[in-house]
């Protein structure tokens, strides 16, 4: 039986759930605002599964492997201009995602639901799978979903699987083999926030505009994409944007102020590794992609297996994209190759937190806009200046 005795070892990615064959495993949420698995003892059969599937008790060798010619470096972008501005990077699991429906597979990845729930759906076609696009900052729900992805996969359909690198890992661990047709794609992750901690912020900061939030999107790019911007919109219609770095709540999350503990010390946000293909922001970028526009957005794409070799190049009908040197791909992004680390002042966070609320907590533990000097700014805003 699952037993969870140091909450870093669980990542919540619901393998456990998925393979119990008695349906005696839920996921609940704990005081802090994270989920985890909870058996329910007297239907347990002792079967052990749940420990079997769990990414987290496997050797790491089962679960990502080494392939010799890989990991491979892209820069991509969409070649739609439309599409362009619906994602949050360059786009490339939109292409990919194209590809996988047009062959007749299914898709699965993370979708939106109100401003607090976010959960894995199945898709076979375009429709149900655009609210997939764009990245979300809180842990999505995998609910059943690795269960219909093996019926998929048993009817000889091609899958293309998303999300971050442990859930990719509860896949592999809750299927135990590998399927010819079973493509993986992670996004390069810096760690999911406490649901609790975003609730508290929500109400107080409703309390404080007196109107109800009733729309989030994490990832709103009018202002371009190197300006990445929070967009919150009221029930009554008003809107607010804020650049993410200066927004309170996600200024916390950058800090690793309220990970969930498992991912300040990630298995899976290191090379080799778990999915087939990984996705990120290429902020780094310098290339031709500026003629057409930096802004827009660029994909930094590590191809691990000759499966994510196959799609991207199969995804050349949507996606323009150039090899790039591993050295370039590792400086602009180093959670490709290192997990994000927990902020020792957590425990305090927590503590003002419980007692006096997000804005009491933020007071002491966030300084919201400080954390990128002016002077980074003004370089920064003269580079995407002189790349236009
Ligand atoms: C929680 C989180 C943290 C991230 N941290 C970083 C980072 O530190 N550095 C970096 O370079 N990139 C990070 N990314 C990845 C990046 O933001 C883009 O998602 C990635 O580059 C893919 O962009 P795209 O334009 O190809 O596709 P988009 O259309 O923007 O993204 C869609 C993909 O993201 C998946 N997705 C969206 N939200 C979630 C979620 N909550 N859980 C699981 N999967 C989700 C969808 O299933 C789909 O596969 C993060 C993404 C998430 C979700």
């Amino acid at each position: 039986m699952i037993n969870i005795t140091d909450k870093r070892n669980c990542t919540g990615c619901g393998a456990c759930v998925n393979i119990c064959p008695r349906n005696v495993i839920t996921i609940v949420e704990d005081g802090d605002g994270f989920v985890y698995p909870k058996v329910d003892a007297e239907g347990c059969i002792e079967c052990h599964l749940c420990e079997k599937s769990c990414p987290m008790l496997k050797d790491m060798s089962e679960i990502c492997k080494k392939h010799a010619e890989f990991p491979q470096f892209y820069a991509g972008q969409l070649k739609n201009r439309d599409d362009l501005l619906e994602v949050s990077s360059g786009g490339a699991f939109w292409a990919f995602a194209q590809i996988i429906i047009e062959a007749g597979g299914v898709v699965y990845g993370a979708v939106q639901e109100d401003v607090d729930h976010i959960y894995h759906v199945r898709a076979d076609n375009l429709d149900g799978i655009k609210n997939t696009r764009r990245s979300k900052y809180f842990q999505s729900e995998t609910g059943a979903t690795y269960r219909q992805t093996k019926e998929d996969l048993k009817k000889g359909l091609t899958v293309l699987y998303s999300g971050t690198g442990c859930q990719i890992a509860g896949l592999k661990g809750y299927l135990g083999k590998e399927y010819e047709h079973l493509i993986t794609c992670d996004v390069v992750c810096h760690g999911v926030p406490s649901r609790k901690v975003w609730q508290a912020y929500r109400r107080e900061k409703e309390e404080r505009e007196g109107k109800k939030i009733s729309e989030l999107v994490f990832r709103d790019k009018s202002a371009g994409w190197s300006h990445n911007q929070y967009k919150i919109t009221y029930q009554d219609g008003s809107i607010e944007k804020e650049a993410s770095t200066r927004q309170l709540f996600h200024a916390g999350y950058l800090k690793g102020l309220f990970y969930r503990p498992s991912c300040g010390c990630c298995r899976f946000a290191s090379l080799p590794r778990a999915a087939d293909v990984t996705l990120a922001d290429y902020w780094r970028y310098e290339g031709r992609f500026h003629q057409q526009g930096f802004d827009l957005g660029v994909s930094l794409i590590t191809v691990n297996s000759e499966k994510g070799s196959k799609l991207l190049r199969l995804s050349s009908k949507y996606l323009e994209y150039d090899t790039i040197e591993r050295t370039l791909a590792l400086k602009s992004c180093k959670h490709l190759d290192e997990h994000p680390s927990e902020n020792p002042d957590r425990p305090n966070f927590f503590k003002v937190f419980s007692e006096a609320g997000y804005y009491a907590a933020a007071r002491e533990y966030i300084k919201a806009g400080n954390d990128i000097s002016l002077i980074k700014r003004i370089v920064r805003k003269f580079r995407i200046l002189v790349r236009l």
